[in-house]
């Protein structure tokens, strides 16, 4: 059993506040990402962990005993860095083997673990190569094999992909649930994030902004900044007008929540994925109407971008049979969308509010006929 807990983390750097109070907690066996752009806290969250710094405030539990205090060496965690570090005047398997001898390992255990290690990222043949005879993805899985070798109750990952191809990230996944072992992976790429994690971290400026599973995340995002930084999200300035509990947006009207919990006049924004924009024939009062500005190809299917006058700019997207030319007229409507209160540019939380505090999204569903289906705009629970 390896339950980590991070708790209620704080570090800065001088005045710099690096990570500003992060909870967490990763269970038994799962691989969970902490992700956000550049800055926002990731690795130094992960370097306390590993007890690369020193925090300035909180806790990190490993099955409920603190770790805090204990140096990198003697903590139950390893970590595989974004540069493999792997020593470059020795061999793999004496790269790997050298935690086990610090360890006093007798030669034959060593040799048995090595092999195992190396057999675990398909890399047997290896043992007696230098790094500088491997891609870098294959030093990257050597890089883990050291850490795994080691046994450890968490494994830290940061950044470890930065680079390489998306093939080593599936390889880690099925390392991971082969091994059954806790794990944080720190990475700023959303995509990473949602195929290979079991939940995902989102940190916002020191904080974190929403844990979730992958398809949460996506689904709900929790906040403006959420919505904006996972996938392709429309976010479109909106006015609550409260007598049709309705949405001004644009030219467009579009039905409010059930219980909808703001004022007549209210700024609000409203965030569509482009995949819940569909093209309609007759423009109802929901439609947005404009025309075609970009057309991307992107294999199975074509993105555009749509242009809407006076709103913005809609990205949508359309199957590989549907072939519209820039220029041409089209109107879409939404089948599905959530609304955030507040709007700003960019969209981001204000800096000292916490993302909890924040007022989680409404979301409303339509119909064919572009009314609101009941069952669907049920509020979630407050939190
Ligand atoms: P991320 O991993 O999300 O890119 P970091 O955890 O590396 O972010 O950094 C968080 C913040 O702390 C940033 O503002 C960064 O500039 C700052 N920072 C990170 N490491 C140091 C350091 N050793 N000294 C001073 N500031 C640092």
């Amino acid at each position: 059993m390896a339950v980590l807990e991070i708790v209620d983390l704080i570090k800065n750097y001088g005045q710099v506040p690096a990570v500003r109070g992060v909870s967490l907690r990763v269970e038994d066996g799962e691989l969970l990402c902490i992700l956000g752009p550049s800055g926002c806290g990731k690795s130094t969250s992960l370097r306390v962990v590993g007890g690369f710094e020193q925090a300035d405030g909180g806790d990190v539990r490993l099955d409920g005993r603190s770790i805090i205090l204990l140096p990198p060496n003697r903590r139950p965690t390893a970590m595989v860095f974004q540069k493999y570090t792997l020593w470059p005047h020795m061999r793999v398997f004496d790269n790997v083997a050298f935690g086990l001898r610090l360890r006093h390992l007798d030669k034959a255990l060593i040799e048995r673990k090595v092999g195992e290690a190396l057999e675990l990222v398909g890399l047997p043949q290896a043992r007696r190569r230098y790094p500088n005879q491997l891609s870098g993805g294959e030093q990257q899985r050597i890089a883990l094999a050291r850490a795994l070798v080691l046994e450890p109750g968490v494994l830290l990952l940061d950044e470890p992909l930065s680079n390489l191809d998306a093939r080593l990230r599936e390889e880690i996944k099925r390392i991971q649930r082969r091994v059954g072992i806790t794990s944080i992976f720190v990475t700023h790429d959303q995509e990473e994030a949602l195929s290979v994690a079991d939940r995902i971290a989102v940190m916002d400026q020191g904080r974190l902004a929403q844990v979730d599973t992958p398809e949460a995340v996506y689904d709900r995002p929790r906040t403006l900044f959420v919505a904006d930084f996972i996938g392709r999200m429309n976010l479109l300035p909106a006015t609550y007008l409260h007598a049709q509990n309705a949405l001004r947006v644009g030219t467009a009207l579009l039905p409010g929540p059930a219980a909808a919990p703001w004022p007549d006049g209210a700024a609000l924004t409203v965030a569509i994925r482009p995949e819940d924009l569909h093209r309609v024939t007759l423009p109802g009062p929901t439609a947005f109407s404009g025309h075609v500005d970009v057309v991307m190809d992107l294999g199975h299917y074509r993105q555009i971008g749509l242009h809407v006058p006076p709103v913005t700019t809609l990205t949508m997207i359309v199957g590989k049979d549907d072939h519209p030319a820039s220029g041409d007229a089209m109107s879409v409507a939404p089948v599905r969308y959530l609304i955030y209160a507040g709007q700003t540019s960019p969209p981001t939380q204000a800096v000292d509010t916490l993302a909890t505090e924040a007022s989680p999204p409404e979301e409303v569903r339509l119909d064919a006929r572009g009314h609101a289906t009941e069952a669907l705009s049920e509020r979630p629970a407050r939190g």
